[in-house]
């Protein structure tokens, strides 16, 4: 009997490591098959590239390792990302670039294929959902989608309450309240649909992280698997978390947002934390 249970308890302590997303067993970046990079805080900081970012992709690249950089801010296009990184002296393909706005329109598409929207955003967004075969229409379309923009109208946002107030349903690219500038915090996505929640008493679906839809979308972009693939990023309540639900090895950078204490008060905890992306490269070029 005590046999028995043994052997019980092992297979379990096995199945345990073998399912744990926190993977203890890698050491090195070396060991990683593909990766999933957060784009502030882990490569640029204030339109500057953070130390050992170009040499990280750079090794990416000539290893031929899949890697997509991610972003939820959904107001760019994947060129214009690769054009303003490239600006502050970071070379990213724009064919490795994913954005909450490209995750909502992967989603939409294979919830209502070739729907409609109402969308307060900009071309980044636009361009997504137009090239999943969506048309926007203020006339009773599928869904009302909410994302980033500079130049909010009330007579649009006025629109976007009476739908939703009406049950159109409701999605937002990503729930950020703000988002980073040189200058200071700008309101973002999060807060522009808290104000039309307020108005509705309706609550969008956020596509953008800390949802592991996001990562899973962009698992499926690269054909990677989640137990060979890791996401870095700066934020505990944002790239952690949602790495972690998706089963991804997961490292925290502390050249951004979450500091090291505060990320030992979560009840979650990353792979692995380390002070750049410059470790990482570091480790790869071993
Ligand atoms: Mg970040």
């Amino acid at each position: 009997m005590a046999e028995v249970e043994s052997f019980e308890e092992k297979r379990h302590c096995m199945a345990v490591a073998k399912n744990s997303p926190t993977w203890p067993h890698v050491t090195s970046a070396s060991e990683i098959g593909s990766w999933l990079i957060d784009m502030d805080g882990v490569l640029v900081r204030e339109d500057h590239p953070i130390e050992g970012a170009n040499r990280f992709l750079e090794l990416l690249r000539s290893a031929n390792t899949p890697f997509l950089v991610l972003t939820n801010n959904s107001m760019f296009t994947r060129r214009d990302l690769s054009a303003r990184l490239k600006w502050s002296g970071i070379e990213v393909p724009e064919d490795h670039i994913w954005t909450s706005a490209l995750a909502t329109a992967v989603f939409l598409d294979a919830q209502r294929p070739k729907g409609s929207a109402f969308v307060i955003g900009e071309v980044g967004l636009t361009t997504a959902l137009h090239e999943v075969g969506y048309t926007l229409s203020e006339n009773d379309p599928d869904y009302v989608v909410i994302g980033e923009t500079r130049s909010y109208s009330f007579d649009r946002i006025t629109k976007a309450v009476r739908l939703v107030g009406a049950g159109t349903r409701f999605i937002a690219t990503n729930p950020d309240p703000t988002g980073p500038s040189v200058n200071g915090p700008l309101p973002a996505t999060g807060a522009v649909a808290a104000l039309i929640s307020k108005a509705t008493g309706k609550v969008p679906y956020f596509v953008g992280k800390p949802n592991p839809l996001m990562i899973r979308s962009a698992m499926r972009e690269l054909n990677a698997h989640s137990e060979s693939t890791a996401m870095v990023g700066d934020r505990m309540d944002t790239d952690i978390v949602a790495g972690l639900e998706a089963g991804l090895h997961t490292v925290l950078v502390l050249s951004g947002v979450s500091d090291a204490e505060a990320a030992h008060h979560y009840p979650y905890k990353p792979s692995r934390v380390v002070s750049s992306v410059e470790v990482l490269a570091n480790e790869l070029e071993q």
